[in-house]
Order: C-alpha cells, then structure tokens, then sequence
C-alpha cells in the first residue's frame, strides 16, 4: 500500500514537459517554472473572469491571471517534489521511545473545490533504529500537503510514506483543518474543523500506547 502512494509522489512527464510549458523569464517562477505551464493558468483565469461577468483588462483585474499563475505554481510545489528527498539522512539511535512533533502548521488545496484547508499535523513515531531531524518530518508534511489534496489522503500519505521509510515500530498522524470549503461556502460554518488520523504498527495495535501519543498530543489543551 505505501508503494502505491509512493508511486504517485513524482509529477508525470506529461506535466513537467507540457508542449507550451513558459520559458519566458519575466513570468516563471525560479525553481518550478520548468514543471508548470502559467500562461495556460493565465489563460484560464481570463477565461473564469469572464465568465462571471468581469471585465479582465480592467486595471486591477491586469495582473491577477500572472499573479494567480505563480500562486498556483506555489500551492502545487509539492507535486514537482518527492518526500522521501527528506527522509534519507537519518541517525542511528537506540531510542525507542514516543517522538513526536506537534503542531506543524501547513496550507493544502482542497482538492474538490480549488479552495485551502489551513491547520496543523501531528506526528509521531516509535523509532526501530532510525531517526530522522524534526525539521524533516515538518518537510514532508509540507511537500504532501502542497498538492491538490483531501484530509484524509494527505493523513495516510504521510503515515504510510513514515512506516515504509523509517521502518518505524508505530507512526501516528493526527491533522486537523479548517476547510475554506465548508466555512465560506456551501453550509457556511466558520469555526468547524475536520481532524484525522492514521495509527500505525503499535499505535494501531496497542491502545495505551495510542493513547499515550493522544496524551502527548492534547493532554494539556483540553
Ligand atoms: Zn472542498
């Protein structure tokens, strides 16, 4: 199953060599413009702005298709990066104890609406072994969540891609979001939030050790 997800971390050809992909140095963006084809964003943009009845030439519509080009060349980062980039240095420790970074914060795209979920990721993990720099963990929550994305995938990616990289005794991923989807659309309910979890090896089959990164997690906040 982790292959599977794996199997999807790197942009398809087809996107990093789109036909009319921009070369153009005044609208690229450094680093991702080789993979993302603005002027086709810019174009589409135009395309919705008058659809809804807008005028795009108008002076403060000028800029926004490039504008909302390079936003989406960003949003979308992640699809042009692979994770594991993050998890190959590790370090050889004998701990086998709860390590868990709290409160990453992240941005993703919903992917149903083109709308952000904003919130924070939870994870931890019992090391058989390996360890890994916190500030990698935090790197591959933000490459995964920087794709067209749903909650509950973005979860199981990032557990599954910890379990087949860290070879961990358990991994544990808890998120919590604020769908724009939901709060400025549709049922309109500012202040809801989605939260979800994968539970891994020992987090998964022993409860008090499920119970104890939940603990960590929450235990002084509720
Ligand atoms: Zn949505």
């Amino acid at each position: 199953m982790g292959d599977k997800f794996i199997g999807r971390e790197r942009a398809p050809e087809s996107i990093a060599a789109a036909p009319d992909c921009c070369g153009d140095e005044g609208t690229c963006m450094p680093g991702t413009a080789a993979a993302v084809d603005l002027p086709r964003i810019e174009r589409a943009v135009r395309e919705i702005l008058i659809a809804v009845g807008e005028d795009p030439d108008r002076e403060g519509l000028q800029e926004t298709p490039a504008r909302v080009g390079r936003m989406y060349a960003e949003m979308f980062a992640g699809l042009r990066q692979d994770p594991r980039e993050h998890t190959r240095k590790f370090f050889r420790e004998d701990y086998d104890e709860v390590v868990l970074v709290r409160d990453i914060s992240f941005c993703s795209m919903c992917e149903h609406h083109l709308l952000p979920f904003i919130g924070r990721a939870h994870v931890a993990y019992i090391p058989k072994g390996k360890v890994i720099g916190l500030s990698k963990i935090a790197r591959v929550v933000e490459v995964i969540s920087r794709r067209p994305q749903v909650q509950e995938r973005m979860t199981e990616e990032i557990a599954n891609l910890l379990v087949a990289e860290l070879d961990a005794k358990g991994v544990a991923v808890v998120v919590e979001a604020s769908h724009s989807c939901m709060t400025i659309r549709g049922v309109k309910k500012p202040g809801s939030s989605m939260v979800t979890s994968a539970m891994k090896g020992l987090f998964r089959s022993n409860l008090s050790t499920r119970a104890e990164v939940m603990q960590l997690i929450y235990g002084d906040r509720r």
